[in-house]
């Protein structure tokens, strides 16, 4: 038994906040998403999951349960752009009339969710053949992401947020924080008092959080090097006093530090075998992912890729390799064969 469940629910420390968690099904592999459910004034929904029956019924239920009405909520805050998390906030905004809070940067997305998406996966497909995907595969990973789009639905923001403002409720104040690099979007909410941070997916426990490559918002701009935001977004996380941090999947985390100290030698690990990998002979970004993870299935083909491209990203920035185009397609090659690695 881990020493949480030996002492019982690893939640108990954030419902005797008044934080209570939710935890709603999804369609993805991460499998359930937090919801919070703060019981304060105004009554505040953290998250709503994403749009689908079941979720929606889980949800509800999951607010009895704590005593409330979903038509009681009074506010509803969102911590980033991605589809387990915003589904449902419109429809919860439009049985309860709740404010919808969001950081400033993630309103021209949510509020045109189908377009922006859309032209996400164009951008998708375009880093896809660029990095060595086949077409037949980035063909087959659009239509997938196309066939999760009811998952997600348009948020109206009636409430923008920008980064260090202060969310009064009556019994705690929340510090608004932008730290992007899992999405363009990730927003943390800082209770100094008690020390506790609602972190969504900036940090999780059982898995490494995936810097996905966003489009740029200037249309013919370089590859945002998400990695590279990621682990600047980390460093500042890093450095906040914390005892309790409620992420988005999964458990809570309570010591923070030694958690992103694992992560980031994770990351600098993988970034030395990729390396050794290019030392080798140039490779796509693809060809790399397959080193590393043999068969990649079709819906795990962006995934991957982002996480070999941050990796690269900061091998780029050391000067240590560099992009070769031919044809259309990337490959890594060491820019000193003879320094070794
Ligand atoms: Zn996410």
């Amino acid at each position: 038994m881990a020493p949480e469940e030996a002492s019982g629910d690893p939640y108990a420390p954030a419902a005797a906040q008044g934080i209570h968690r939710i935890a709603i099904p999804t369609p993805f592999a991460v499998g359930r998403v937090n919801v919070y459910l703060i019981d304060d004034s105004p009554l505040t929904l953290v998250d709503a999951g994403p749009n689908s029956g079941s979720s929606f019924d889980e949800l509800q239920q999951g607010v009895e349960a704590l005593g409330h009405r979903l038509e009681d909520i009074e506010l509803v805050i969102l911590t980033h752009q991605h589809i387990d998390h915003l589904g449902l906030v419109g429809l919860v905004a439009s049985r309860s009339g709740a404010e919808v809070a969001a950081i400033d940067v993630a309103v021209p997305f949510v509020s045109r969710f189908r377009e922006e998406s859309e032209a996400d996966d164009d951008f998708g497909v375009q880093i896809m053949l660029r990095h060595g995907i086949s077409e037949d595969v980035a063909t087959a990973l659009r239509a997938v992401s196309r066939s999760f789009r009811n998952w997600g639905a348009r948020v109206d923001v009636t409430r923008e947020l920008s980064h260090d403002e202060v969310i009064e409720l009556r019994d705690r104040r929340l510090q608004v924080l932008f730290r992007p690099g899992h999405s363009p979007t990730d927003t943390v909410f800082f209770d100094a008092e008690r020390r506790t941070l609602l972190a969504a997916d900036h940090l999780l426990k059982h898995i490494s959080t995936n810097p996905l490559i966003p489009r740029p918002r200037d249309p013919g701009a370089a590859r945002p090097q998400a990695l590279v935001t990621y682990l600047d977004s980390l460093e500042k996380t890093r450095e906040m006093e914390l005892e309790l941090l409620l992420p988005g999947h999964g458990d809570p985390i309570t010591d923070h530090r030694a958690l992103i100290d694992e992560r980031s030698r994770m990351h600098v690990r993988r970034a030395e075998k990729l390396f050794g990998l290019i030392a080798e002979r140039p490779r796509t970004a693809h060809e790399l992912a397959q080193e590393l993870w043999g068969n990649i299935a079709v819906t795990r083909a962006y995934l991957t890729l982002s996480e070999v491209l941050g990796h690269t990203d900061l091998l780029l920035n050391d000067g240590r390799v560099r992009e070769v185009e031919a044809d259309g397609v990337v490959r890594f090659e060491v820019t000193d064969p003879d320094g070794g690695g």
